[in-house]
Order: C-alpha cells, then sequence, then structure tokens
C-alpha cells in the first residue's frame, strides 16, 4: 500500500529537532521507524512531517560513569546495546535487548522508541520500570528528568507535543531478572516480568495493563512474590492470545521466574 505523501527533514542536532516539531503540529519524531513506519502503512497514523532523529550524534551512545550509572542515548539501537561492553555495567539490558524480535528490527529499532511508543507488549517498559531508569525529556522550555512512574501513562507518555525523549538513564546494579511467555521465539510477549533485588525487591508486569505494574514484595522469597502479584487485583485484557484469567496466571509464574533469575545473577 501506498503511503500518504508526507513531509520528511533530517536535523543534525536536537535543537534543529525541536524546531521542526514546534514548526508543525502534524509532525513526529521517527527513530527506528520499526513501529512509526508500519503505523502509517496501516493508515492508523499519518504525519504530516517525519523528524527523522538518525542524524543526531547527541541522541546516540552509552556512558558509563564513575558510579556505575548508565547514560543511553535515545536513539541507540538494541543492536548497539547487546554489543556494547559499557552496557555490561548491567547485563540484564543487553541480555533483554537481544530476545527482542529478529535481527533487522534489533539494529534499527532504539530504546527511545521502544519506550515513546508505549506498547505494553514491549520488552523495555517493564525492564526499565524494575531497574529504576530516568527518562530525560527536551522540549522549548529546556530539559527535565521523570522516573518511570511518571513516564509511562495510558496510551501516552511524559514526551509532550514537542518534545524529545533525550536519554535514559540506568542506575548500577547487577541482581536483575526478566521472563517472558511470548508468540514463538523471539517474538511479541503475552506476558512478562521483570525483577530487579539491588538494595530491595522490586517486580514489573508487563501485558496487564497499559502501562508496566510495578510491586515491591515484602521479600525474594516465590511466597511473597506470588502474595504480592495476587495483591496487585490485575484486570489484563482478554485477546486471541490469551484469556485475562491466563495473563493473571503467567503474571505469578513469570514474576517468580524473574525473581529468581535475577538471584541467580548476584
Ligand atoms: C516485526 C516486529 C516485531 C517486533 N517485536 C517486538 C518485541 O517483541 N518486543 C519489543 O519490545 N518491540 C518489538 N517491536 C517493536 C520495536 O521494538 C520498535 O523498534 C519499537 O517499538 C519502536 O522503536 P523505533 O526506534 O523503531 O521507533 P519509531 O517506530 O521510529 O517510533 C515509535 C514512536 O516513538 C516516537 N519516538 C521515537 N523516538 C522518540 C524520541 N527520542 N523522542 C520522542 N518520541 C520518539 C515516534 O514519534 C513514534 O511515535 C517489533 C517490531 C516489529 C516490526
Amino acid at each position: 500500500m501506498l503511503l500518504r505523501e508526507v513531509g520528511y527533514v533530517r536535523p543534525g542536532s536536537v535543537a534543529e529537532a525541536l524546531a521542526a516539531l514546534a514548526a508543525d503540529d502534524g509532525a513526529r519524531a521517527l527513530a527506528g521507524g520499526q513501529t512509526l513506519v508500519n503505523v502509517m502503512k496501516a493508515r492508523a497514523g499519518s504525519p504530516d512531517v517525519l523528524v527523522d532523529l538518525n542524524g543526531i550524534d547527541e541522541l546516540k551512545g552509552i556512558e558509563l560513569g564513575g558510579d556505575g550509572t548508565l547514560e543511553i542515548g535515545a536513539m541507540t539501537t538494541y543492536s548497539e546495546i547487546v554489543a556494547s561492553s559499557e552496557a555490561r555495567a548491567r547485563p540484564i539490558l543487553g541480555e533483554v535487548c537481544a530476545q527482542i524480535a529478529d535481527v533487522q528490527v534489533r539494529n534499527r529499532g532504539t530504546i527511545g522508541g521502544n519506550v515513546c511508543t508505549n506498547d505494553p507488549t514491549n520488552h523495555l517498559p517493564p525492564l526499565l520500570a524494575a531497574i529504576g531508569a530516568e527518562f530525560t525529556i527536551q522540549g522549548a522550555d529546556g530539559s527535565r528528568t521523570v522516573s518511570a512512574a511518571d513516564f509511562f501513562g495510558v496510551y501516552f507518555t511524559a514526551v509532550g507535543p514537542g518534545e524529545l525523549l533525550t536519554s535514559v538513564r540506568i542506575p548500577a546494579g547487577r541482581s536483575d531478572g526478566f521472563a517472558a511467555v511470548t508468540l514463538g521465539v523471539d517474538g511479541t510477549c503475552i506476558a512478562s516480568a521483570a525483577a530487579s533485588l539491588n538494595g530491595h525487591v522490586r517486580v514489573a508486569l508487563g501485558c496487564v495493563d497499559a502501562v508496566p505494574v510495578v510491586l515491591e514484595p515484602a521479600a525474594a522469597d516465590a511466597d511473597a512474590v506470588r502474595a504480592a502479584v495476587q495483591g496487585a487485583s490485575l484486570d489484563p485484557p482478554s485477546d486471541v492470545h490469551a484469556s485475562a484469567a491466563y495473563r493473571v496466571h503467567l503474571a505469578e509464574v513469570l514474576a517468580v521466574r524473574a525473581v529468581q533469575q535475577a538471584q541467580g545473577s548476584a
């Protein structure tokens, strides 16, 4: 199917990109295009102008701070995270990025696009919520940093019109886990869970709500984790892939698996 005619600009800096977004209400950022272009092909979205972020070097790269904090540019691809020696400071990042779809998607798809899409079946929203990531957003009035709790909203993110996510900050830590049931090998998640045991137990569930459901079980044993999931009163959607009741069951099983993986990686 042919796309509707669409304008295209390729700015060389964040400032130029923000100016291009501000110049047209119908302008949209283009990152890896792995969701946006499919949305356009399906006619579910029809931007007037694509502001291609691929020429902006300041949005790319991974920096490892002296305290173990990672600062990852929004335009860093999954493949770059998998290959990065710096990103191994938080090994779960590369492990999960390596599970996303196929090599073509991993070579184009970006950490920023993954979270800005805010698709509950995507791998990174629950992972980044569990490990306490922070998100830096830049707009005409400057930049601000928000937590995952403030970033992910129901059908929106904290990135407002005319703004860009510029980077994702990952605190130091190693004891993390991720478990998912997917449609086929490396397919879309039917249910997912991420866990982090750095200091305290934090679990984030994916695919059971519009946003990651973050839980703080009282302890890391299986009974405590199950109790926390049961106490969350989950009300996930039913669809062709899984009933709501099956997703609730998977959430419990996967939360326990993710915590056990985190214990093993300590
Ligand atoms: C066949 C296939 C299978 C897939 N399977 C999975 C999977 O199993 N797990 C998974 O997690 N994902 C999966 N995806 C989605 C993939 O990970 C996408 O890469 C991701 O959802 C979007 O990232 P992108 O860089 O391609 O962003 P784009 O598609 O370019 O953009 C997505 C949205 O985010 C906005 N945006 C992007 N970057 C920014 C920014 N820096 N600031 C503000 N807004 C921004 C865009 O305007 C757009 O609205 C799959 C995709 C395909 C095609």
